[in-house]
C-alpha cells in the first residue's frame, strides 16, 4: 500500500484517493471531467443541488464527481444512468448550461501499473482524452420528497411513491410486492 502523501498528485486528487480508496484510471477519468467542468461553467462544489451530475456508468470515475462536485448519491443530484457507457453530463441550473463528456482513449485498468497509467493520464492534455460537447439539456426536477408510509406487510416505513399498490389494494414495499 503505497501512501498518498508519497503518490505526489494535487491535493484535490488525494482528496478523491481518500473518499475512493485507491488511485486508479477510474477515479482519475472522473477527476479530470470534475476539474474542466468546474473550469467550463465557473463552478464551486455543490452545496445542495445546484449542479447536477449525469454519468452513464458506475465506475470508480463517479466518486470523484462526488467529491469534487458535490453531486452526492444522497442529495439526488447524482443521477447515475447504467448504460456502462464512458459518458459524464454536468449541468449547472444557475447558469442553465452543461457539458457532456466523451472519452475517447481506452486503457486496461490493470492492478499492476494503476498508479502509473494514472499519473501519465494526469500529464496529458484533457481533449486527448475527453470531448467536450455544450449541450442545451433541460434541467432535471430537483429530487422529490415524499413522505414516508408503512408498507402494508412488513410494516417498514417507505417513499409514499415507491409504494405499489397490490391487488388487495393494499399499498406495498418494493421487495414486498415482488416477493
Ligand atoms: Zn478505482
Ligand atoms: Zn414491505
Amino acid at each position: 500500500m503505497i501512501e498518498n502523501s508519497e503518490l505526489n498528485v494535487p491535493q484535490d486528487l488525494e482528496k478523491c484517493i481518500k473518499f475512493h480508496g485507491h488511485l486508479c484510471p477510474g477515479l482519475t477519468y472522473g477527476y479530470l471531467v470534475a476539474k474542466e467542468a468546474i473550469r467550463l461553467l465557473d463552478i464551486r462544489r455543490s452545496e445542495d443541488e445546484e449542479i447536477v451530475a449525469m454519468p452513464e456508468n458506475d465506475s470508480c470515475a463517479v466518486d470523484a464527481l462526488q467529491v469534487l462536485l458535490g453531486t452526492t448519491a444522497g442529495k439526488g443530484n447524482l443521477l447515475l444512468k447504467d448504460y456502462g457507457k464512458n459518458v459524464y453530463t454536468i449541468l449547472d441550473r444557475a447558469s442553465g448550461r452543461g457539458f457532456r463528456f466523451s472519452r475517447k482513449i481506452s486503457c486496461r485498468n490493470d492492478q499492476q501499473d494503476k498508479v502509473l497509467k494514472s499519473k501519465s493520464l494526469l500529464s496529458r492534455p484533457f481533449e486527448e482524452i475527453f470531448s467536450t460537447e455544450e449541450i442545451s439539456a433541460s434541467m432535471p426536477p430537483y429530487a422529490r420528497i415524499s413522505p414516508s408510509e408503512p408498507c402494508a406487510k412488513c410494516g417498514e416505513l417507505t417513499m409514499a411513491d415507491k409504494l405499489r399498490q397490490g391487488q388487495d389494494g393494499k399499498s406495498m414495499c418494493i421487495p414486498c410486492s415482488d416477493s
